[in-house]
């Protein structure tokens, strides 16, 4: 006789099932709840005491962790010294063990759930049964997803169950123990950088290439869910979202949660384009547009209003991939979605995200970080030059700080207050950075209020030598270099505004 024991947590397809293996001709045993909901459904099932004599007991933390059960999955069919201990202990061989686990993951979800809870939601038998299943994968079918419940049936109803779908079964077991302690690794750890790094991730999406066409790429997202998360953002229209996209998407995100003002922000390869601020909107729309008309096409906008008709229709007349917004009004989807391809994705604004490891590869390995939320404010500022900023200078500076921490380094952004105007970004120099985010701007209408912003201190005076050659009247950077004093006295020299913010903001 085939056997097969269940023991589930999520019982979701589970009576379909077990009625089609007993159809099949399996004998099924089962675990107290999992027993209760089989026989109330009619079904003849084994209680799991009765198979291993031993009571349930501890509260359900000791069920199927005996030798019975275990000693029946692990046993290798083809090796007759096994079957042989089998029969002389009186055992008999389980061919397939469906079993997915104690809840964790919901459970420390919960709003004030304790540590016991969650200690009690701990899986122990589960995992187990599980992984004697997958080892001995070659006999015996582990099933841990209710979604291969019907493929499983389709292929035993067929005659044969191949080696290498047993193998993908085993691989899915073992990914999904290694996730399920990984979780609980996470919370129970409270060490900042542990021995092993134990983040779970759970798929996102395969996507149809990574940066480039011949990449293979899919993307990830932690098993608890980030809020503020362009992964969990509601796609309301459009294709699906490219690896790129993805990326720039987030860009998009992290730049517009430094804002409360209404603003919007034009990201092209995860470098801010153009942002502007307004009373409206539209406003801050046609700001962001102006601030570079030419890259924004085909760009990513992110938006921190709802989306209004107004402003959609200007969006609506220049190709963009996505746009991102806490909400759209229904005109406003009406003009966007009429563009098959554009992305139309909301997700819940916030201007706090919070504190957690980001995680870089290098070859053989990764570094792992905090994020940046290091905000710039007046308070930490110090003004070294004789010149004194004005109050919209100082304004200025602290918008000019929130975007170019967002810039690749060497970073330098032109702007003023509530407009950027000019960008240099991730050349191996300062000063050509410098040098090109002023072409950019001076052709602007605004530059004569313009401040320039760098991610991090000058290394000798010519950036501000060239700064104020170019009409740039007030600067703030880190400050920092040893030749700190030179770019002071060069400031003084051409009588403008140096201030130091005393924070780097470098972003490789
Ligand atoms: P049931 O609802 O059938 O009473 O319990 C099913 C759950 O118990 C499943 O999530 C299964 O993984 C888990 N389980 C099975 N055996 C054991 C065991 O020996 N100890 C613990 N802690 N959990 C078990």
């Amino acid at each position: 006789m085939t056997r097969a024991l269940l023991s589930v947590s999520d019982k979701s397809g589970l009576v379909p099932f077990a009625e089609k293996l007993v159809a099949l001709g399996y004998e099924l045993i089962s675990t107290g709840g999992t027993h209760k909901v089989l026989a109330e459904a009619g079904l003849d099932v084994i209680a799991i005491d009765d198979v291993t004599n031993f009571p349930e007991m501890l509260d359900g933390r000791v069920k199927t962790l005996h030798p019975r059960v275990h000693a029946g999955l692990l046993a290798r069919r083809d090796l007759p010294e096994h079957m042989a201990k089998l029969s002389e202990f009186d055992i008999e061989p389980i061919d397939m063990v469906v079993v997915n686990l104690y809840p964790f993951k919901s459970t420390i979800q919960k709003d004030g759930v304790t540590e016991a809870e969650a200690i009690e939601n701990i899986d122990i038998g589960g995992p187990s049964m599980l992984r004697s299943a997958a080892k001995n994968f070659a006999a015996v079918l582990p099933i841990v997803d209710p979604a291969d419940y019907d493929v499983v049936i389709d292929k035993l109803q067929a005659g044969t169950v191949d080696a290498a779908y047993r193998k993908s079964l085993a691989a899915k077991v073992f990914q999904h123990t290694a996730a399920y302690d990984a979780l609980i690794a996470d919370y129970l750890t409270t060490t900042e950088f542990p021995n092993n790094l134990t983040l779970p991730y759970e798929k996102f999406d395969d996507m149809r290439y990574g940066e480039n066409p011949h990449q293979k790429a899919a993307a990830y997202k932690t098993a608890l869910p980030e809020a503020y998360s362009v992964l969990n953002a509601d796609i309301l229209h459009g294709k699906q979202l490219s690896y790129n996209n993805i990326r720039d998407a987030d860009a998009a995100m992290r730049i517009i949660a430094e804002f409360e003002e209404t603003t919007v922000v034009t990201v092209k390869h995860m470098n801010p384009a153009g942002i502007g601020q307004g009373a409206t909107l539209e406003a801050a729309w046609d700001q962001a547009f102006a601030a570079d008309d030419v890259s924004i096409f085909g760009g990513i906008v992110a938006l921190n209003r709802e989306v209004d008709a107004a402003t959609a229709e200007k969006m609506h007349a220049i190709f963009l991939e996505i746009i991102i917004a806490p909400s759209f009004t229904p005109e406003a989807f009406e003009i966007l979605s009429a563009k098959k391809n554009l992305r139309l994705l909301t997700v819940p604004f916030t201007t706090t995200i919070p504190q957690k490891l980001e995680v870089t590869s290098v070859l053989g390995g990764v570094v792992v970080q905090e994020r940046d939320l290091y905000t710039d404010a007046e308070t930490n500022f110090e003004v070294v030059s004789k010149a004194q900023p004005t109050a919209e200078q100082l304004r200025a500076m602290i918008f000019a700080q929130k975007v170019v921490k967002h810039v690749k380094s060497n970073a330098i952004i032109v702007a003023r207050d509530g407009q950027t105007l000019g960008m240099g970004a991730g050349q191996p120099n300062r000063i050509d950075s410098v040098v090109y985010a002023i072409q950019k701007a001076a052709t602007k209408p605004g530059f004569d209020e313009a401040v320039l912003a760098s991610d991090a201190f000058f290394p000798m005076d010519d950036s501000v030598q060239y700064a104020a050659d170019h009409g740039i009247k007030a600067i703030v950077e880190p400050g920092g270099s040893i030749k700190d004093k030179d770019s002071i006295a060069k400031a003084d020299e051409l009588g403008i505004v140096l201030v130091f913010s005393g924070t780097r903001h470098f972003k490789h």
